[in-house]
């Protein structure tokens, strides 16, 4: 890598290398100063920058106000479920659908776009604050406003204030769609009042809080709910600048067996076309194609369009940020950049968390391992015992605790490599770990739990089978 960035052949560097007494091949991994003793030597000026720097002009780039045109806005749907935010996401896309054909094949997605008056909408087509507040966690901001979805006939439900305080963490508008009004039970008046009661104070109750009386079974009101949204939209203000490379996030990926790497981007700014050269999350590739949300092969994307983009090297995550690129070679260096990120993540949680009773029931569950390995020291032979028998008691057929090993006295350096050899979780039952064991465990990241009761011992390994521990006590 170096030598090809030096354009110097691959040879020299490894000739320079062994008279300086390093024994290297091809591949061999070299430090920054290394790399930039080698650089010196074979004559090139070195400029040093930091590895977040890789990403520099590419994200986040900010347009000036001039250069900004307005851009559609961008919306998920939320609500308890059963309260009809799939039937009123299918309602809205069949009755505004630009159908070419019709009855014309819907092809989903994971985001669709319909129009009113004129004006577009962008539609998230995963309902649900689940998936909005994954995207959350890998810093994708995608939507602009949240639809709440609340049923007259059920009113406030614990997912519809769930939503609430995912739509509000985010900063994100809300506009409540009050459904099912078809129904004879339903009370649009309850629906307001406990709103209410969640600080979500609607228009009629003297709120700014716009709200819409829908039925998604017979379509009713839905016009007015676009227009809710165009409504609010215009308060946002939502622009963008369609005259530069496009960046956006990633709503959904996957790798299909005829087409390849299908990913689903949200444009969030400029314009995305055919043949460009895309980053996205760790991947990266030339797009092939643009489909949008009618099956179409498209020239463009503008501004809060969602396409699928064919030609990537593989799936990115939903949330993941995608970016045109100028060329292969940046592409492939931020994605190495990110692939590296990622590693050394997972490889801190993984050392980090090694041995912890919470993390090793996450893992045991991805691998489907039925055991759960503790080490256990205690007092004395009869407390031993008798934890034994009741974390014998917890076992069930999914999963039992496997004691890796069991004995009287101090944790000690030993109990701790074995703990590490065999991926357990360390107990101290009235006994402590001496100094050279604490330092052992916090170097190899092995967790150690002091107790001295066995009930309160007994249910923290039962919260850990269920998945329900919290991290420190
Ligand atoms: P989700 O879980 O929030 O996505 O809810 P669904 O869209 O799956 O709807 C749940 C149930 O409510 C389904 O049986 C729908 O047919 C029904 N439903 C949805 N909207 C309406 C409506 O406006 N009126 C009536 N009567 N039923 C509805």
């Amino acid at each position: 890598e170096l030598s090809q960035r030096m354009s110097e052949r691959a040879v020299d560097v490894i000739k320079y290398l062994m008279k300086e007494g390093q024994m290297m091949k091809p591949g061999d991994v070299i430090d920054a100063d290394l790399a930039e003793l080698i650089a010196t030597e074979f004559g090139h000026t070195v400029k040093r920058v930091s590895e977040s720097d890789v990403e520099e002009g590419i994200f986040n780039v900010v347009d000036d106000d001039s250069a900004l045109t307005s851009r559609a806005p961008v919306v998920t749907i939320m609500g308890h479920v059963d309260h009809g935010k799939t039937s009123l996401l299918d309602a809205i896309r069949h009755a505004n659908v630009v159908s070419g054909e019709a009855g014309g094949i819907t092809q989903h997605i994971g985001a669709y776009q319909v129009e009113q008056n004129g004006q577009k909408i962008t539609f998230i087509d995963t309902p649900g604050h689940a998936a909005f507040t994954a995207m959350r966690a890998r810093g994708a901001q995608a939507t602009d406003i949240a639809i709440l979805v609340v049923a007259a006939d059920d009113s406030v439900m614990p997912q519809t204030i769930e939503s609430i305080n995912h739509a509000k963490a985010a900063g994100v508008p809300i506009i409540v769609a009050i459904n099912k009004i078809d129904k004879p039970s339903a009370d649009v008046q309850k629906v307001r009042t406990q709103l209410l009661q969640h600080e979500v104070f609607v228009e009629t109750m003297g709120g700014d809080v716009l709200e819409v009386e829908v039925s998604a079974k017979n379509g009713t009101n839905l016009d007015k709910l676009l227009e809710a949204i165009l409504l609010q939209a215009e308060v946002l203000d939502l622009k963008a600048n369609v005259d530069r490379t496009a960046e956006g996030t990633v709503i959904e990926a996957q790798l299909d067996r005829g087409r390849g790497s299908v990913a689903t981007v949200l444009v969030q700014n400029g314009t995305l076309r055919p043949g460009q050269i895309v980053v996205a999350g760790d991947q990266w590739g030339r797009v092939r194609a643009l489909v949008n949300d009618q099956g179409d092969h498209v020239k463009e994307a503008l501004p809060s369009m969602p396409v699928e983009i064919l030609g990537l090297s593989g799936a990115p995550h939903a949330g993941d940020k995608f970016a045109v690129v100028e060329n292969e070679a940046r592409a492939r260096e931020i994605s190495e950049y990110r692939q590296r990120l990622a590693r050394d993540k997972a490889a801190a949680r993984q050392s980090g968390s090694r041995g912890s009773l919470e993390q090793m029931m996450s893992q045991l569950q991805a691998t489907g391992l039925k055991e759960f390995p503790l080490l256990i020291k205690g007092d004395v032979h009869g407390s031993i015992e008798a934890i034994q028998g009741a974390l014998d008691k917890l076992g069930t057929d999914e999963v039992r605790a496997r004691i890796v090993h069991a004995g009287v006295g101090a944790i000690t350096e030993s109990d701790i490599s074995l703990a590490e050899a065999s991926d357990a979780a360390i107990i101290g039952f009235n006994v402590r770990a001496n100094v050279q064991a604490r330092q052992a465990a916090a170097r190899s990241g092995i967790e150690i739990r002091y107790y001295n009761i066995i009930y309160d011992l007994v249910e923290d390994v039962k919260a850990a089978m269920s998945g329900l521990l919290s991290p420190e006590r």
